[in-house]
């Protein structure tokens, strides 16, 4: 841990101010707690069927109010009280935290932040007597002491503080009211509700921020509470999880209710509705799986799609699945949501519905093209942002647009540690991430104001494009690229790629700096590049993607006749061919293209079909209960490990320790979760593993859900232990036999057999060196950054190949 910075240091300045921000967030998420509490009780009182996993969820959040408006609480600041989880989790947490810091992921930085704050308000309250104002920095102001002795004026300053939490709250709900009638769309609101009487279809389109996604369900609510007949529900589709989430967390507190109540979100592995939901925020890939229980979509009375023209291969497929719908179901409304100017290919493809454009408001963008191509997009970003802090006198945020999760969090500790050396020679400025795997409590974070004085800067993937808008942004710096999952029909192999975005893409985000005043943007490639290299328009994800998991769903929702289907812009006849090869190599399909058992099972599980087919083959291997926990595992894999810069080499040794030779990462994967299971899943183990348990805990949500889904479908629980770890290989080739590679002369590299591929294993492998590398193995990821790497690798014996796809491999002669 870095030494603490002498009394000069100016450091300071910086810490109290982020004193102040997070206290502001804990009084928010107070008032809340506050709230829920006060609706449970209630709840409590006048319903006698409440179960009793409620009533414990209820007596831990009342515990965990009367933790945190206790006193010490309240002074442990960030992270003193915690909502609950489901699963109390955190309430052990926040009983052992008194004695360890056993948050998960934090940089360097923020654990000596954590480290100095703790310190600091240890000082604070037990030894206000030897409090030297040279002793830390946080500063300590004598007369609040005085307080606490002098009879006279004294003031309950809890008493104090919770007053002024609910004046925060009282001002916020009026803001929020005054947001909401100033958004563009609020002067649209009689118009749409009177299209709406008249119309079954609408596109709406407005520029992003106008208030399409809070505000439409919201609109369609009143339009049925009006219209007085029964209202079900309105569900509302998102491309992204987070945007879900964070979405469905906006509209419950705008309309003044309880998450999960009246307003709520449905997300793969994690549903927060409830019967009296109204308003549902879900991704569209889940509305997409609902076909398969309710084919007309009785539950529900309006559906919005909404961005629309992020043309994600769910959308698309939505978008035809609903106009049949719409067909029988003459009562549904359907709004079709879209934030570029597009509208009229979604009007044509609806009959020719209505369009309702809403102008924007924007104010004038100055758009700087690079004058030489950047080496590295990350540090030349790095560099704007600093540039733009220290040197541009105008107030206002930076949104930084980047690719993933390893970016933003490098770029997030690179930036804090250059303005901690600056210390009080520039302004505060604070560093907010936004990223898909990006914890639910953080995520809030990037819409709370900055510091006065200062600036916040925004690290977000293409979900701040147009998903989320925050206000304030008044300069963007663009690194024009964003990962796309691209399909390769040819090798049949899918990866997730850094991809250059389009113009179409790179003027949305440009747009993000001028919401609230002039702005300007910062493109990260040069004005040649930007006219002759990026393309016109994204192209829609179906058109490169792999169609083999949508196919499956689609047949077992019973539409067989792919090549007829209604598709905005069909898929070309490779891809359909391809994914319809791969179903059959799986045994989801017979030979006459028509589901088979297995095939129906696999359709049940919303998973990649190679996972579900492991799963399947689990039973027949007798390890579901190992294979569970591989694939919850290898969900998460990406944000499991983590490791301080200056603890790598433990952080890696203790990784190796779960490593068994020939198990590769998955039995290790088997063994990290296993033994934190025997530790109670104790988040202390984790940390001294270098592990997440926000990632384990993740890992154990979704195998739970796993489980369930197995017991429907017949397959029945079974365990082979975690010692004897052939048969889970075996089921493991049954759904990855595609994925097989094998050694090359060099010792080094591997060839994939199927397509001839030459691939290396990636560093965050346990088969990676000093490890013996596997001669045959099959892997669950191919990654493509500087070269083509395999990760999540287990050995294999190549004869297991031909059991598991004899029609595939063969012995050779
Ligand atoms: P659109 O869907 O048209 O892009 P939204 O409905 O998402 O617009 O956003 C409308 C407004 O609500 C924006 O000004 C945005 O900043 C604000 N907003 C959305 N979510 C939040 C949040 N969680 N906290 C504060 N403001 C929010
Ligand atoms: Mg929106």
């Amino acid at each position: 841990m870095s030494k603490r910075p002498g009394p000069e240091d100016i450091d300071s300045i910086r810490l109290r101010s982020r004193e102040e921000y997070l206290e502001k967030r804990s009084e928010l998420k107070l008032a809340e707690l506050r709230r829920q509490v006060q609706e449970e009780q209630e709840e409590e009182r006048s319903n006698p069927h409440l179960s009793q996993r409620e009533l414990r969820e209820f007596a831990r959040n009342r515990e965990t109010l009367r933790l945190a408006e206790s006193r010490l609480a309240i002074d442990d600041g960030l992270d003193g009280y915690v909502l609950p989880d489901a699963d109390g989790s955190k309430l052990e947490t926040l009983n052992k935290r008194k004695k360890k810091d056993v948050s998960t992921y934090k940089s360097e930085v923020q654990l000596w932040e954590d480290e100095v704050t703790a310190r600091a308000k240890v000082a604070q309250i037990h030894r206000p007597d030897r409090l030297q104002q040279d002793d830390y920095e946080f500063v300590f102001d004598p007369t609040q002491a005085l307080n606490f002795v002098s009879a006279g004026e004294w003031v309950d300053p809890d008493k104090q503080r919770l007053q002024e939490q609910l004046d925060a709250a009282e001002k916020k709900a009026k803001s929020i009211q005054e947001v909401r009638t100033s958004l563009p769309i609020y002067q649209y609101k009689e118009q749409f509700l009177d299209a709406l009487a008249d119309h079954q279809v609408l596109i709406v389109c407005a520029e992003t921020g106008s208030g399409k996604t809070t505000q439409l369900p919201q609109y369609l609510l009143d339009y049925f509470n009006k219209e007085g007949g029964t209202s079900l529900r309105i569900a509302c589709t998102q491309p992204r999880r987070v945007a879900a989430m964070s979405v469905a967390q906006r509209v419950s507190e705008e309309m003044g209710c309880r998450l999960g109540q009246e307003v709520g979100y449905s997300i793969r592995f994690e549903d927060k509705t409830s019967p009296n939901t109204k308003i549902q925020f879900l991704t569209d890939g889940l509305l997409l799986r609902q076909f398969l229980n309710d084919p007309t979509l009785s539950g529900y009375n309006a559906i919005i799609i909404d961005e629309a023209h992020e043309r994600t291969l769910a959308t698309d497929i939505l978008m035809g699945m609903i106009k049949d719908v719409g067909k029988y179901r003459t009562d549904l409304k359907i709004i079709i949501s879209s934030a570029t100017l597009d509208a009229q290919k979604f009007s044509q493809f609806y009959n020719d519905s209505p369009i309702l454009m809403i102008p924007g408001r924007s104010y004038p963008i100055t758009i700087y093209y690079s004058q030489n191509p950047e080496a590295s997009y990350l540090s030349a970003a790095i560099t704007t942002v600093l540039q733009i802090h220290c040197s541009m006198k105008d107030p206002g945020d930076i949104l930084v647009f980047l690719t993933g999760q390893d970016e933003i969090e490098a770029g997030k500790q690179s930036i804090e540690e250059t303005v901690r050396k600056l210390g009080s020679k520039i302004p505060e400025l604070v560093v907010c991430p936004i990223y898909s795997a990006l914890p639910q409590e953080e995520q809030g974070k990037i819409f709370l104001p900055a510091p006065p004085g200062g600036r916040k800067v925004i690290l977000a993937t293409n979900i701040a494009e147009t998903s989320l808008t925050v206000d304030g942004v008044r300069f963007v710096i663009d690194s024009g690229y964003s990962k796309e999952n691209v399909y390769n029909p040819s090798t049949g192999l899918e990866q997730l790629v850094v991809t250059p975005i389009s113009r179409a893409s790179s003027s949305q985000r440009a747009g993000r700096a001028g919401r609230t005043g002039p702005g300007s943007c910062f493109r990260l490639w040069t004005r040649w590049s930007h006219f002759n290299e990026l393309e016109e328009s994204t192209t829609p994800e179906i058109q490169r993607a792999n169609l083999s998991s949508t196919l499956l769903l689609l047949k077992s929702i019973g539409i067989n006749d792919l090549l007829n289907f209604d598709f905005m812009d069909p898929p070309s006849a490779t891809a359909i061919a391809k994914a319809l090869e791969e179903l059959y190599s799986l045994g989801a399909l017979d030979s006459t293209g028509s589901l088979t058992r297995v095939g129906r099972q696999m359709s049940e599980l919303p998973i990649d079909p190679k996972l579900s087919k492991t799963i399947i083959l689990a039973d027949t291997h007798q390890c579901l209960e190992e294979i569970l926990t591989i694939v919850a595992m290898l969900g998460e894999s990406s944000a499991l490990f983590f490791a301080p810069k200056d603890k790598r080499l433990h952080a890696e040794a203790a990784k190796r320790r779960f490593y068994t030779r020939g198990g590769g990462d998955h039995v290790a994967y088997l063994k990290i979760f296993n033994s934190w299971s025997e530790a109670e899943y104790d988040p202390l183990w984790a940390k001294e593993n270098y592990l997440q348990q926000k990632a384990l805990t993740r890992a154990r949500d979704v195998r739970e859900q796993l489980q369930k889904l197995c017991e429907r479908i017949g397959i029945t629980p079974s365990s082979c232990g975690d010692s004897n770890y052939i048969p889970i290989v075996k089921a493991l080739v049954a759904g990855y036999f595609s994925n097989a590679a094998r050694l090359n002369r060099d010792g080094k590299s591997h060839t994939v057999l199927r397509n001839g591929l030459s691939v290396r294993i990636h560093p965050s492998s346990m088969c990676h060196e000093p490890t013996e590398v596997p001669k045959w193995c099959i892997f669950s990821e191919l990654r493509l950054t500087s070269q083509e790497f395999i990760a999540n690798i287990v050995d294999i014996d190549p004869q297991w190949l031909i059991d598991a796809a004899p029609y595939a491999f063969k012995k050779a002669d």
